[in-house]
């Protein structure tokens, strides 16, 4: 991977290479931080770059901070503003993926969140695909279980919970999987290691509600919302068995990193007809269409650059 050239540090632009914290960090050490993923899209006939739902991101980030007890003097509109100050340094006109962290930036020993000072940085880097066939993968359960919200809550995009995704993801890559969808401690399939999941069941849509220990992913209810007004299909809520899995008609994850990814395999087992789905395929298009900026209906998603 390429380094990033520029990164917000301390309040302001820097070179990357002077966006250096000490090892005895407290979120080096103890992973009490919390980070966010967002996409800008290129736009080659526009010429431009859209940073797709920012506000929606950071409002999730702040949120996220807020569960560790970071407080922070920067508002939503802000941290968007830094964001764009930094592509705009970066230059760059390509896809890319934005990565801001907040973090508690004292040097000392002592795990706990009260009394300590948070720090924000953001950092971007060119990006394609997070997964290889978007159109097609296979997927396991994973004999890892779902972080719960009373040991580290999912809800909050914290650094820490990520050694849970990091174990359900090398356990899966390792058997030879693309993936793994993981349940949660009642035993309902939550999301994947860093995607959101849906079903489509005797033609109705579903996926996991938000107290089933998932991330809400700003992707999920970009794709509810789509479902609803594109495709004419209400998405239900609620919780999934393993073995609905294995008898659905379509299955996909979704999320800033692997857009929108068609589950064709589930444990060696077909999923419905085994290839890319009708209702997948057409929901791969729209989204494609509404992240790039090239529906109208939809361009207030989507924040220009340049
Ligand atoms: N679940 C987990 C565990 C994730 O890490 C992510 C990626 N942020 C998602 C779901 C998808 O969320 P989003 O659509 O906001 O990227």
């Amino acid at each position: 991977m390429t380094l990033p050239n520029f990164a917000f540090f301390k309040d302001r632009i820097v070179p990357y290479s002077e966006a250096k914290v000490g090892v005895l960090t407290h979120t080096f050490n103890y992973g009490t931080g919390v980070f966010g993923g967002l996409r800008a899209y290129w736009n080659q006939d526009e010429k431009q770059l859209f940073l797709f739902k920012p506000y929606d991101h950071f409002r999730r980030f702040l949120e996220s901070a807020k569960l560790l007890l970071m407080e922070f003097p920067y508002s939503e509109s802000e941290i968007v503003q830094f964001t764009v100050d930094l592509l705009r340094k970066e230059k760059y006109q390509t896809d890319a993926y934005i990565r801001p962290i907040a973090y508690f930036a004292d040097e000392i020993i002592g795990v706990r969140l009260h009394g300590l000072n948070p720090a924000l940085s953001i950092v971007s880097i060119p990006f394609g695909q997070y997964v290889e066939d978007e159109e097609g993968i296979h997927v396991t359960v994973s004999s890892w279980r779902r972080v719960d919200d009373n040991m580290i809550p999912a809800r909050g995009k914290i650094a820490g919970s990520y050694v849970n995704s990091a174990f359900i993801k090398t356990d899966a890559v390792r058997a030879g999987f693309d993936e793994a969808i993981v349940l949660n401690q009642d035993g309902h399939v939550a999301e994947g290691s860093a995607e959101n999941f849906f079903i489509i069941r005797k033609g109705t849509i579903c996926t996991p509600p938000v107290t089933d220990n998932i991330l809400e992913g700003i992707t999920r209810r970009t794709v509810m919302m789509l479902l609803r007004e594109e495709l004419g299909m209400e998405v239900v809520e609620r919780p999934i068995d393993r073995t609905e899995v294995y008898l659905c008609e379509e299955a996909f994850f979704c999320g800033t990193g692997v857009q929108i990814a068609a589950i064709t395999k589930v444990d060696h087992r077909p999923v419905g007809s085994g290839k890319l789905g009708p209702v997948t395929a057409k929901l791969r298009d729209v989204y494609f269409d509404v992240v790039r900026g090239r529906n109208e209906k939809y361009r207030e998603m989507c924040v220009p650059v340049y």
